[in-house]
């Protein structure tokens, strides 16, 4: 009898239990428990919605909702510190993981005057208020200390902040300015006087209000307050212009789509007058609409103007662009009509090339690491469900594989792979245009999930890598080896130093990566980020 062939510490079933430390994951497959500080991360980044594979939105909510509470208690600074920068530096698609993150605090006891003082850093527009209060309220009363946070959003904005602010941002999420000013009890100074009183449909002038209070029945008198900023006269004006004072009005005081009226949205001089101040955010939304009313079409002079501001690094930044925005627009765009309603128009190639560089440039600048890197990505079945960044038709495998892009694209010796229960091949290379990678992967189905694949394979291969990038969900049960320990068999096979990054592509709090070897470390899918710590770690750093 040979019992050893039952037990080898090097090589356990995906569906065992390798270390005392692992955890069943979502496909019955055991996984390390992810670090919660990375759980943090996730979430803030990737967020859920739409859900996953395995789980709902709502079931992949909660359970973040849980680590949120965990980061708290263990450290409120550190947890709203990581929310507030996050969310500043614009790593992630969408801000609404953090809004709800820094809601949960501000209802946190303990974390409650930090998260409070957090609420200018995160709710940077109007419409990330809106969004916040429209949380926060579900989740605690209206204190004081909470009224104070909303009515200081409005009072630390310069008067010019604060007009375009309102202009721009007037309701959402069933909230609007004049809400917020009246329940927070926003006392104004006086540069803000005549702004607050606009914002609340009240006049200038003096006024007397009769009073309704029990105890006292005396009116309570306001004085007039200062003449109305140029700004908010003028949005005023606009409501009710023709075409030629519109657009006159655009130049003048910058206006922006949001603040005209609709019925001029269908013609070609206004939208050229907004595109000469337009934000890249506004930019790359619009693209269609700018081409149905025939602004960008074919040799039009706007066309060069347009793909230099895509890919303006600094500008991009400033703005806090997301590749992901970049992507979406473009696959958007290629396909000529919108995913709802009846907007149709021509692509026009030159548009599509500069959506192409521009996922690039809002990435910023990243230094290669001159290593040798298999880029690894996960085609199974679950990689193909739920939406990235509620991006529709973006699925999990086609945004890992633009991921994978920006590496190949930087790296000098690369190697791009894909599995599922197999290897496959995957015939990318990054002079592909990005909508063409994506495309090639939309309808596949790699079937079930073996993460340790990329390791086998290349010791089975005889290729020389220093640094495994897989990028998955995580959800690995089908192989007949854990992928560390494939890794740890590879190293003792070939590069005794090769190291492994797993790329998180879902908020689940499942990792493949062990978590006290130092040369397996986990990153976040769609975090602006990850390819520069990518390099840095395929240096032999982080
Ligand atoms: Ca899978």
């Amino acid at each position: 009898m040979n019992y050893a062939q039952h037990f080898n510490p090097s090589s356990t079933p995906q569906t065992e239990q390798a270390d005392p430390r692992q955890v069943k994951n979502n496909a019955g497959g055991f996984s390390f428990q992810l670090d919660v500080w990375k759980r943090l991360d996730r979430w803030l980044i990737l967020g859920a919605e739409g859900g996953t594979y395995y789980a709902s939105e709502r079931k992949l909510t909660r359970d973040n909702a849980k680590t949120i509470l965990e980061c708290l208690a263990l450290d409120a600074g550190r947890t709203v510190e990581t929310i507030a920068s996050v969310s500043e530096s614009g790593r992630a698609p969408k801000n609404d993981a953090a809004i709800f993150a820094l809601a949960l605090a501000c209802a946190d006891k303990n974390a409650s005057s930090i998260a409070l003082h957090a609420v200018p850093r995160v709710c940077r527009i109007g419409t990330h208020l809106f969004h916040f209060v429209a949380a926060v309220e579900s989740m605690r009363g209206w204190g004081p200390a909470l009224r104070k946070a909303v009515a200081r959003w409005y009072s630390e904005r310069t008067p010019d902040q604060l007009c375009y602010q309102l202009a721009k941002y007037q309701q959402r999420d069933g909230w609007s300015n004049r809400d917020l000013l009246r329940l927070s009890h926003a006392k104004p100074k006086p540069e803000h006087a005549p702004i607050y009183r606009w914002a609340t449909g009240n006049e200038l002038g003096a006024r007397s209000v009769p009073g309704n209070d029990k105890r006292s029945r005396k009116a309570r008198e306001y004085a007039s307050v200062g003449e109305l900023p140029a700004f908010l006269a003028a949005f005023d004006e606009l409501k009710t212009a023709d075409q030629k004072r519109t657009i006159a009005l655009i130049r003048e005081q910058g206006f922006t789509h949001e603040m005209i009226a609709t019925h001029h949205k269908n013609s070609a001089d206004v939208w050229e007058a907004l595109l000469e101040k337009m934000p890249p955010t506004a930019m790359i939304r619009n693209l269609a609409k700018m081409t149905t009313v025939g602004l960008i079409k074919p040799l039009s002079s706007v066309l060069p103007s347009i793909a230099e501001r895509l890919t303006d690094e600094a500008a991009l930044k400033k703005a806090r662009v997301h590749p992901i925005q970049m992507l979406s627009a473009l696959m958007v765009y290629r396909q000529g009509h919108g995913e709802k309603g009846s907007l149709k128009w021509d692509p026009v190639p030159q548009i599509i090339d500069a959506l192409d560089a521009g996922f690039y440039s809002a990435f910023g600048a990243i230094e290669p690491s001159g290593k040798r890197l298999m880029l690894a990505i996960d085609v199974s079945g679950s990689m193909g469900n739920g939406t990235i960044a509620g991006v529709p038709g973006l699925n999990p495998r086609m945004a890992a594989a633009a991921m994978a892009m920006v590496t190949a694209r930087t790296e000098k010796q690369w190697h791009v792979i894909s599995f599922g229960h197999q290897l496959r091949s995957l015939p990318i290379t990054p002079r592909m245009r990005l909508d063409d990678v994506v495309t090639m992967l939309s309808g596949w189905d790699g079937g079930r999930t073996d993460c340790a694949i990329p390791m086998i394979a290349a010791e089975h291969n005889a290729l020389d890598v220093d640094c495994f990038c897989v990028y998955t969900d995580n959800e690995t049960w089908a192989g007949n080896i854990h992928p560390h320990q494939a890794l740890e068999s590879y190293r003792r096979a070939r590069v005794t130093d090769a190291r492994m990054a797993v790329i998180g592509i879902t908020a689940t709090d499942f990792t493949i990566a062990k978590p006290d070897d130092p040369g397996m470390l986990d990153v976040v899918g769609f975090d602006t980020a990850t390819p520069n710590i990518l390099a840095d770690f395929a240096r032999g750093g982080v």
